[in-house]
This record gives C-alpha cells, sequence and structure tokens, in this order.
C-alpha cells in the first residue's frame, strides 16, 4: 500500500506531534480496509507471525476489544493482560513488566495506564513499538483517529474518491475536558485536519487557560451549540478527581446535559459523537444517543479500521528498522 511511504515512526504516543500527513496517511488506510473488508474477506495476513500484547492497567471494553480484532484481522496473535492478572499486583515496575514482554518475542505493546507520559516513558525504553491506549488525561490518541475518521467520513459527499478534510467545519467539545485524554487529543487532531474547535462546559471543567490550545472556551451553551457542525459529549470523569468540581451530578445534567431540547439548537444535520462509556441521563439522554444524529456505534467500528492502520504502520516502520515517535 503506497500511502504506508508517509510512515517512519515506531511508536505512536500522541497526536500532538502527528503530521497532518501522518493523520492522513491512517485515515486512508483505514478507508481501504472499509473498503476492501467485508462478507468475503474478513482478515489479511499482514501480521502473521507477528505477536501483539495489550497491557491494559486501567478499565477498557471499546479500546481493548478494538485493539485485539485489529490484530486479529491482521492475522496476528494477540495476548491481553490486565492490572489484577500482571505481576504489577506483586511490585514488579512498569519498565521491568514491559522489558519481559519485549523479551517473551513480542512485537507491540498496546498500553493503557492511569499515569501520563506512560506510554512514552515505554517508548523509549523499548525496541518494539509502543501504541497508546490511553495515558491518565494526557492523551488517547487512536480515539482521536477514529473520531476524527467517523468526521471524514460523515462530510465526504457520496461518490467522491477521496475523504474530506476538516476544513471550514466548527467542532464543540461538551464536558469534563480538564481530565478528558480524548479532549486533548482531539484538540490536536481536529485543528490539524482544519476544523475549528470550541470547548464548552463548566468553567471549573473548561478553564479558559484551555485556550493556549487555539480553540475557543465558551460556558454560554446556547452559542456553543448554535453553529457547530457536530458536538462531542464526553463523560464525567469521576474516577480521575479529587475533589468537587459541580455541585451534583444531577446539577450537572440540568445544566450541561444533552437533552432534547438543547440538541434543538443544534443544526438539523449537526453529528453527535461520544467516545463512550455513555452514561445515559448524564451527559447524554437516550434519546439523543439513540437518535438519528448520533454516530457513537460508527465511531466504535471504525475503531477497528483505525487501530489495524496503526498496528500495520508502526509495524512496518519497526521492520525496516524506521526511528522515531510521535
Ligand atoms: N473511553 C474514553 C477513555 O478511555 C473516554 C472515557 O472513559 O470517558 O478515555
Amino acid at each position: 500500500m503506497n500511502k504506508s511511504e508517509a510512515w517512519t515512526l515506531k511508536d505512536l504516543v500522541s497526536l500532538e506531534k502527528l503530521s497532518r500527513e501522518e493523520i492522513d496517511t491512517i485515515h486512508h488506510m483505514a478507508a481501504h480496509f472499509k473498503q476492501t473488508l467485508g462478507r468475503r474477506q474478513k482478515k489479511l495476513p499482514s501480521l502473521r507471525g507477528k505477536t501483539v500484547v495489550n497491557l491494559f492497567l486501567e478499565p477498557s471494553t471499546r479500546t481493548r476489544t478494538a485493539f485485539e480484532m485489529a490484530a486479529k484481522r491482521l492475522s496476528a496473535d494477540v495476548i491481553s493482560i490486565s492490572q489484577s492478572a500482571s505481576s504489577l499486583v506483586k511490585g514488579e515496575s512498569l519498565r521491568d513488566t514491559a522489558l519481559n514482554i519485549q523479551a517473551l518475542n513480542a512485537d507491540l505493546l498496546v498500553i493503557r495506564h492511569s499515569a501520563a507520559g506512560a506510554a512514552e516513558y515505554l517508548s523509549e525504553r523499548l525496541e518494539i513499538p509502543v501504541i497508546n491506549a490511553g495515558d491518565g488525561a494526557h492523551e488517547h490518541p487512536t480515539q482521536a483517529l477514529l473520531d476524527t475518521f467517523t468526521l471524514r467520513e460523515k462530510f465526504t459527499p457520496e461518490g467522491a474518491e477521496q475523504l474530506s478534510d476538516l476544513s471550514g467545519r466548527k467542532i464543540t467539545i461538551l464536558g469534563d475536558i480538564l481530565f478528558s485524554r480524548v479532549a486533548r487529543s482531539n484538540i490536536y487532531a481536529m485543528q490539524k485536519l482544519g476544523a475549528k474547535v470550541t470547548l464548552a462546559g463548566p468553567k471549573t471543567l473548561v478553564p479558559k487557560s484551555f485556550e493556549a490550545f487555539g480553540v475557543e472556551v465558551s460556558h454560554n451553551l446556547q452559542e456553543a451549540l448554535a453553529d457547530a457542525d457536530a458536538v462531542m459529549l464526553l463523560r464525567i470523569q469521576r474516577e480521575r478527581m479529587n475533589a468537587a468540581y459541580f455541585p451534583s451530578i444531577g446539577e450537572y445534567t440540568s445544566m450541561f446535559g444533552l437533552n432534547q431540547e438543547r440538541a434543538s439548537l443544534l443544526k438539523p444535520d449537526a453529528i453527535i459523537m461520544h467516545p463512550g462509556p455513555i452514561n445515559r441521563g448524564v451527559e447524554i439522554d437516550s434519546t439523543i444517543a439513540d437518535g438519528q444524529r448520533s454516530v457513537i456505534l460508527d465511531q466504535v467500528t471504525n475503531g477497528v479500521l483505525c487501530r489495524m492502520a496503526v498496528l500495520l504502520l508502526t509495524a512496518s516502520a519497526a521492520g525496516t528498522k524506521a526511528k522515531g515517535s510521535i
């Protein structure tokens, strides 16, 4: 596949340093997989004989399953390890656990960790590719790749040969931005693809300091929703909070939850997104989550395709002894 020519990086640890060309390479490959993989051909032989290890040290349903499926669709062997089943509970360090996984001849390591920087730390110490599946409140690059892929798909006119980018699009991310790695990775990805990003939610969870990312910060929900082409809702990340950022969940829902009334402020063709897990009746009403404009399950489906591209590109770069991290 010629598109992989634009790829030389061993690891995927953040979207911050990923170039527009590299994002395009992943998205074009994901689109190619979507076209070619179907009922007839479910698997490609590309990673046959390779072993992918998923080291998931925080809970996950979608990301972990999608990485497993992506590896299997590329014919790799895949092993998943969780915190409670690893020797980390016996006091082994993350570095030692990872070095042991490499010594067992794994070819790629996918890591989810509660500490920001964990993936980058390992990428500097391992020879095999390290893929960040979420590091604390820092980044979740493959989530942003699948989110922006989903947006591009939806905004591409029918019959067009190439995916459209996000130029001229306005995207509002609403919710707990402060503790969200999904927000951070998406801010980078969406802007690199040409979108204007607005962050909305309570002042405590959406501080003005985020303007340093080049985004607009709005505490006026009406304004933030009115001209958006897409709105991405985020869950309240209570597991990362050590203080009260709003009076109660009920209060949050009444002020910022996306219900029918607020959704009617959106343009009729605006897209509604959520990385999951959704908390029905908190940040999003069931009628909205299951409604016509919701692309939440498309995001999940596209997650497998984008992760296939990431596994294949990083494995290929490692195979050709390419150097560098993103
Ligand atoms: N699944 C996403 C993450 O791992 C979003 C969330 O948990 O709310 O960051």
